[in-house]
C-alpha cells in the first residue's frame, strides 16, 4: 500500500512532509514547468513504506492512503504512480518548512477550491 498527495497541496511551501519521510520518496518534479505535472509535491508508490509519518505533518491535510482519497480528487492516485515511470525527472526537494501554518479558514478553504468535502 501506498500513501497519495493529492491536488489539496498545490502551491504549498510548507514542506514539512519532507522532514519526517524516512526514505526520502516525496518528490517535486525538476526541469521546466509543465501542464502535464502540476505544481505539487508527490509520492514515489514504489518507494513508499507505508509508515504514515507524512499525513499528520501536513497543514493541508492533503495526505491520505491511496484507500481513502476522497473521490473529488482520486484523479491524483494515477498521478502519483505516473512518477514511478518517469522518477529520474523528479527528485526531494532542497530546503525544509519556512514555518508558514494555514489558519484553519485556509485549510477549508482550499478543500473547498478542490471540491473537497470540509471534514474529509
Ligand atoms: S506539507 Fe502537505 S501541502 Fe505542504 S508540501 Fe507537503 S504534502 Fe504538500
Ligand atoms: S507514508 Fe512514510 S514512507 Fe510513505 S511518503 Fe509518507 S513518510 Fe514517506
Amino acid at each position: 500500500m501506498t500513501w497519495v498527495i493529492t491536488r489539496l497541496c498545490r502551491d504549498c511551501l510548507d514542506l514539512t512532509c519532507l522532514e519526517v519521510c524516512p526514505v526520502n520518496c516525496i518528490v517535486e518534479r525538476t526541469g521546466e514547468p509543465s501542464p502535464e505535472w502540476p505544481n505539487q509535491l508527490y509520492i514515489v508508490p514504489n518507494e513508499c513504506i507505508d509508515c504514515g509519518a507524512c499525513e499528520p505533518e501536513c497543514p493541508y491535510e492533503a495526505i491520505f492512503e491511496e484507500e481513502s482519497v476522497p473521490p473529488e480528487v482520486s484523479d491524483d492516485i494515477a498521478l502519483n504512480y505516473r512518477v514511478e515511470d518517469h522518477r529520474d525527472e523528479f527528485a526531494t526537494p532542497p530546503g525544509s518548512s519556512d514555518g508558514t501554518v494555514p489558519s484553519p479558514e485556509e485549510v477549508v478553504a482550499n478543500k473547498v477550491k478542490w471540491g473537497v468535502p470540509e471534514n474529509y
